[in-house]
């Protein structure tokens, strides 16, 4: 196999990948079994998007006691800036602990640092960060006024995605961010961190479009801006979830 088709054949399971999740793997294995054997297309469209509706997510977030005297994301940053508690606190350049406005209703979760992240201890710099910028934009959100985070605080090697012993270890790290922010809304950018914080071993297409109540904080479900960069066809759907977000928003801020 040539390399540029390589290149494609791996850049369009990632996408698949970035749908399915580990559900991809289940679909391969039905798909084994001799009865009526279906073809998975590299190029499968979206099912039809599911109505919004509000569904009660009972994660239970148990923030651990170490982090009780914490009462500041500077005090919380401090006490885990050196983390090593796995493998990727050896290779991280440096530690991404978050950005934004510590008071602000809104957050977003992204999954982990890639290597623009990696070099500048900020998330969502980069292409991806820049076309994140631009669709908070296009909902009237500026970036400085939203808090940014992700479910891992530091890069996995070469991109790969978290594994979840590596995401069980890390997330009370964002459960403290989380407490500590308060927000009204998160919006979860792409399937890891979907299913990263909501426990939920569904695909991005059935998780897209719903509202899932995860402590009492509305919480909705996109694309990750580099699979959009990737596959530009998502823009759409992306536009759709994200003037949802904007129009829930804007419900529960509602001044009477
Ligand atoms: S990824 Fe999280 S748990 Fe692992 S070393 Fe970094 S901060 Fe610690």
């Amino acid at each position: 196999m040539n390399e540029h088709l390589k290149k494609l054949l791996l850049e369009s399971l990632k996408d698949q990948k970035e749908i399915f999740g580990d559900l991809l793997f289940d679909k391969l294995e039905v798909e084994t079994v001799p009865v009526k054997p279906q073809k998975i297309s590299l190029n499968e469209k979206e099912p039809a998007k599911p109505k919004l509706e509000i569904i009660e997510q009972k994660n239970d977030i148990v923030i651990p006691p170490e982090f009780s005297s914490c009462s500041t994301l500077e005090e919380l940053n401090s006490k885990i800036c050196n983390c090593v508690k796995c493998e990727l606190g050896k290779t991280r350049n440096k530690f991404v602990f978050g950005a934004g406005n510590p008071n602000s209703e809104v957050m977003l979760i992204g999954e982990a640092p890639g290597a623009d992240e990696d070099k500048q201890g900020i998330p969502f710099v980069g292409k991806a960060g820049q076309l994140l910028t631009d669709i908070l934009k296009a909902i009237n959100f500026e970036r400085d006024d939203l808090y940014i985070a992700n479910i891992l605080k530091c890069r996995p090697p070469n991109n790969r995605t978290p594994v979840p012993a590596e995401m069980d270890i890390c997330i009370p790290y964002l459960w403290k961010q989380i407490e500590l922010i308060n927000p009204k809304v998160i919006l979860c950018l792409g399937l890891t961190a979907a299913t990263g914080l909501l426990k939920l071993k569904l695909s991005l297409t059935k998780m897209r479009g719903n509202i899932y109540e995860l402590n009492g904080i509305k919480t909705m479900v996109t694309y990750h801006p580099a699979a959009l960069l990737r596959n530009p066809n998502w823009k759409r759907g992306c536009w759709e979830d994200v003037q949802q977000f904007r129009k829930l928003y804007d419900e529960l801020t509602e001044k009477n």
